[in-house]
């Protein structure tokens, strides 16, 4: 196998020293598996890849890779969508998985400490037995390291936050290896820069993160589930907007368009109304003040020409339609098998959240494309099956992504709510930050004036 010029088999067998021989693999299957997360982004082998077990041995790790100016990746459960953890540069991919432990759950505190390869999904089943939970839920199988690293956030993040408004507390490792421990335990602080909101959301290129705190939020003694059709996409996308502007607070509220409920009735074996839909669901101290706020809910509904609400959904239900609506990506692409997914993740403020679903159904009518996403936050996803083999059609899906990414900033949106810039969003990071853009740089070289970490993302 040829190596990156700057790796020779020596440093292969330091590495070795290391973490031991078990650790570190050239394999070509491991290789492969490190080279592509579940975007169309162009795979890229790594050299090698290793399993850390401690902060101590991903330091020692950094401090070689520093010396010897070679490229790192770090990799949670490779579920991004626009290339995050693609080591591009090849060089070593640092694999989370087996740091894995929930260090210390503090119940009366509402905080959790955790290595950075813990599932969240796991992290969640555990502190369901403390009557608490860890809110951002991106649906896939991810990692808290990989969370915090692309800022993850989910259906609940419209109620609780994104995965930055619960971090607390981090443990980082610097490009040079260097070990700092940021943030600390309490719930609030106005003392200094808020380093932890720098490291979320950086896609392993300014350090590492070995450790995290956490802040947790008690499990609702109630909850409620809606589902509302509308007989038109601007009915339901208005409905929004009353709802959020009304003083309620929905803890989820997911918007659906008749492609996606096609979708789902023919890859889930449903019979949901083939209509524009909203998802929306409800946390409460008690029944009686729920079926208050239904109330209000159905009359707003109402009034947008609802034709369809289902309140009161039941526990189990409940739970079957949460597990449905995380299904949309995987029901999408099963339903066009030899197709590659192309999926935007605009958002704006909700003012124009509307329009902005508007406008996009129109962009994407002559394309095969599904409009969902967290409503309640503004946040679009446009899924597009194509064949990027296709060089016209490719270029039609480009265009398209193109113009819906131009308009979300022209109303003062994001090129990217939550999957991160990656590879994909790059080309938008001049026009959506302008000259702010060279501040980040300026961080950037500041915290890895090697470029070694994770090379490639996130900049122009
Ligand atoms: C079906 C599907 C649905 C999805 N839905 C959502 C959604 O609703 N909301 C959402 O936000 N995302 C969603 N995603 C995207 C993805 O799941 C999230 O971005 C998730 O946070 C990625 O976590 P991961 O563990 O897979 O990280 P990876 O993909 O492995 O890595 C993500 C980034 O984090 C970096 N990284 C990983 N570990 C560390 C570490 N310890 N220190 C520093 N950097 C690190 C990597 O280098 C990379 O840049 C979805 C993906 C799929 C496939």
């Amino acid at each position: 196998m040829e190596l990156n010029p700057r790796i020779r088999q020596a440093d292969i067998e330091h590495l070795e020293k290391l973490v031991g021989k078990e650790r570190v693999s050239q394999g070509t299957s491991n290789r492969e598996l490190h080279s592509h997360d579940e975007s169309f982004h162009t795979p890229s082998l790594p050299d090698v890849v290793m399993w850390p077990h401690s902060t101590d041995e991903v330091s020692k790790i950094m401090k070689w890779a520093f010396e010897k100016k070679i490229p790192v990746t770090p990799w949670g459960a490779g579920s991004s969508l626009e290339g995050n953890p693609v080591p591009v540069e090849r060089g070593i991919v640092l694999d989370f998985q087996e740091m894995d432990k929930i260090l210390d759950i503090r119940q009366e505190d509402f905080q959790v400490d955790v290595q950075p390869g813990v599932i969240y999904k796991e992290l969640n089943k555990k502190l369901g037995r403390y009557g608490l939970f860890f809110p951002p839920d991106p649906g896939a199988s991810a990692t808290i390291g990989g969370m915090i690293a692309n800022n993850a956030s989910g259906i609940r993040t419209v109620k609780y936050g994104a995965t930055r408004d619960c971090i607390l507390r981090l443990v980082v490792v610097l490009s040079d290896g260097n070990v700092f421990e940021i943030g600390t335990r309490a719930r609030k602080s106005s003392s200094g820069y808020a380093l932890c909101h720098l490291f979320t959301g950086s896609e392993g290129t300014l350090g590492i993160i070995t450790e995290a705190t956490l802040k947790l939020v008690g499990l609702p003694a109630s909850v409620m589930a809606v589902l509302a059709t509308f007989p038109t996409v601007k009915d339901a996308t208005i409905t929004v907007f009353h709802i959020m502007s009304s003083g309620l607070t929905p803890s989820a509220m997911e918007f659906l368009d008749a492609e996606v409920v096609k979708v789902l009735n023919r890859d889930r074996g449903l019979a949901m109304k083939e209509m524009p839909t909203l998802l929306m669901e409800f946390h409460g101290y008690s029944k009686r003040g729920l079926e208050e706020e239904m109330a209000f809910v159905e009359s707003i509904c109402q009034n947008n020409n609802c034709s369809l609400l289902d309140k009161g959904i039941g526990p189990e239900e409940r739970n079957r339609l949460w597990e449905i609506r995380h299904l949309v990506v995987e029901s999408i692409k099963r339903s066009h098998p030899g197709l590659l997914l192309l999926i935007m993740d605009v958002a704006v403020p909700l003012s124009r959240y509307s329009d902005m679903v508007t406008f996009i159904k129109e962009a994407v009518q002559n394309l095969t494309a599904y409009v969902f996403g967290h409503a309640g936050d503004g946040n679009i996803h446009v899924a597009i099956m194509d064949n990027p083999q296709d060089e016209n059609r490719w270029a039609r899906v480009k265009e398209a992504n193109q113009k819906i990414i131009q308009k979300a900033l022209e109303f003062e949106g994001t090129c990217t709510g939550e999957h991160g810039v990656g590879i994909g969003k790059r080309v938008f990071m001049d026009l959506e930050h302008g000259k702010s853009l060279e501040v980040m740089r300026r961080i950037k070289r500041l915290f890895d004036p090697h470029e070694i970490m994770n090379p490639g993302k996130i900049f122009p």
